[in-house]
């Protein structure tokens, strides 16, 4: 029919105008809200379809799947989002999976085409599932970080050719190789699984952005088996946007995607033991309390807050965004320092600052405060730490080496609030912490803020 087409249209319209708002936190909601009624429309129009035959299934299926997703999302900690992402993605790969195997069941055969659409929805779909279900896994600590299997590359291979060889075979014979399709379905699960088995650390974001891409994909190639323009669209913005953000990912952590896919672990085995342990700091770190922080405070002119994951467990911005104000009302310059990967999500920092109405003006990208840190008087690194690591820009040797930082090393004098000496996500210390103009303030960075906050407002 005509006006479900141009429905379709009208929602890509906003998909795309939706797409283009997420691309700043001040027209991220706007962008959120477009996306939202593009989806809409398109379901509207999807349902309206004259090939609806029953809609038992999927008033059941919606009533089901709405209330799994309100409960998930009420639930889910800001820090969990990466694992409820990875599954998300798992869900919208299961979909692809099964709508292709079903539609092979209804209409058993057709032309090459469409035979070839099938293949690449059921392929893609499995790997972006079980690929998936492998990321929660290692996400949730169920699943060890990069695991490597003997002869893993020779495994890949010899999956990826058994694929090629039954598509070759269905496509060859649509209506009578329905057994190479759901033969091969069952190597694309197993692929999966090995693609994903042996990447872990810091790379997990990138491929969880990655399976993100793959999940449209597979809902674009499920839309040209459909003959459905909605879900080619939808599909392929979300297979381009998934990539586009892998590829800033990586660009964030110096690493190349062929090298996140195959290049195994981050921190190689070798690095790992030469990493080294608690002797690193030993007798090297000066800590402080805080009120002799809030007596550096007192007589800066220009303060930087560096937040990173610790700032998001913590739940600090709230209190953060407290002792920004008094500072300010103080007559001190007050930033905030947003590196792309700091926390577990990219964005991570913008939503956690946004949610204590933190001005959008305040926070300042990487590249932006960078050349800022050599002016300022006190640097507050917050629950932050391999975003801050010199290494990475110092040491050769370095498993991070590389990846850009923030350079707070650079300011006058350098407070990190953490609880103790752990490392963070990529488990290396870091030597900003013994530095010369470094003061640790060890606590929970909500309990330790509050403390500052207290000892600001009585100088
Ligand atoms: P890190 O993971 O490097 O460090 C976080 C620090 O927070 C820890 O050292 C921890 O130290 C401290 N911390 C934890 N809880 C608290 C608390 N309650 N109060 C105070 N401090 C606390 O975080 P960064 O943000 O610096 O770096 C992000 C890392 O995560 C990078 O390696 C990045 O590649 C990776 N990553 C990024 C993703 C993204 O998309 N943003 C997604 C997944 C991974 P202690 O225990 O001593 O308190």
């Amino acid at each position: 029919m005509e006006w479900i087409n141009l429905a379709y249209l009208v929602s890509a319209v906003l998909f795309i105008m939706g797409l283009k708002g997420l691309g700043s936190p001040r027209s991220a909601p706007r962008g959120n809200l477009l996306g939202a009624i593009g989806m809409f429309i398109a379901v509207v129009a999807t349902l309206c379809d004259k090939g609806v035959v029953d809609y038992s299934w999927i008033i059941a299926g919606i009533v089901v799947g709405s209330a799994i997703g309100v409960i998930m999302a009420r639930r889910v900690a800001m820090t969990q989002m990466p694992e409820m992402v990875a599954i998300f993605n798992g869900f919208g790969g299961a979909a692809s999976l099964v709508v292709a195997l079903s539609t092979y069941l209804i209409v058993s055969g057709g032309s090459a085409s469409w035979a070839t659409a099938l293949v690449l929805s059921a392929l893609i779909g499995a790997v972006t599932l079980t690929g998936s279900i492998v990321a929660w896994a290692k996400l949730q600590g169920y699943a060890d970080q990069a695991m490597k299997l003997p002869k893993q590359g020779l495994w890949r291979a010899g999956l990826v050719l058994t694929i090629g060889v039954l598509a070759f075979l269905f496509i060859q014979n649509p209506y009578e190789g329905g057994c190479y399709l759901f033969a091969r379905s069952l190597v694309a699960l197993g692929l999966g699984v090995l693609l994903v088995i042996a990447i872990g650390g810091a790379d997990m974001p990138v491929v969880i952005a990655l399976l993100n891409s793959y999940s449209g994909l597979a809902a674009a190639a499920t839309g040209f088996a459909l003959n459905n323009y909605g879900l080619i669209i939808s599909g392929a913005l979300v297979g381009a946007s998934g990539l586009i953000l892998s590829q800033i990912m990586c660009k964030a952590m110096n690493r190349s995607l062929g090298s996140v896919l195959f290049g195994g672990a981050m921190v190689s085995d070798d690095q790992m033991d030469a990493i080294p342990g608690k002797e690193f700091y030993e007798g090297k770190v000066k800590s402080c309390g805080a009120e002799e922080v809030a007596m550096l405070l007192e007589n800066a002119q220009k303060v930087i807050f560096a937040p990173g994951y610790g700032l998001a467990v913590a739940q600090a911005q709230h209190v953060t965004q407290d002792l920004a104000l008094m500072l300010e009302a103080r007559g001190i310059d007050v930033k905030f320092a947003i590196h792309p990967v700091a926390g577990r999500m990219p964005g991570h920092m913008n939503v956690l600052l946004a949610e204590a109405e933190v001005p959008y003006d305040k926070l300042v990208e990487m590249d932006n405060i960078n050349p800022e840190f050599s002016q300022t008087d006190v640097t507050i690194v917050l629950g932050a730490n391999d975003v801050t690591n010199p290494a990475a820009r110092d040491d050769k040797a370095s498993p991070i080496y590389g990846m850009p930082i923030l350079e707070v090393d650079k300011s006058r004098t350098v407070i990190v609030i953490k609880r103790s000496l752990s490392p963070g996500f990529a488990g290396i210390p870091n030597p900003l912490f013994i530095n010369d103009n470094s003061l640790m303030l060890f606590g929970d960075a909500k309990a330790v803020l509050q403390d500052l906050n207290r000892a600001v407002s009585e100088l």
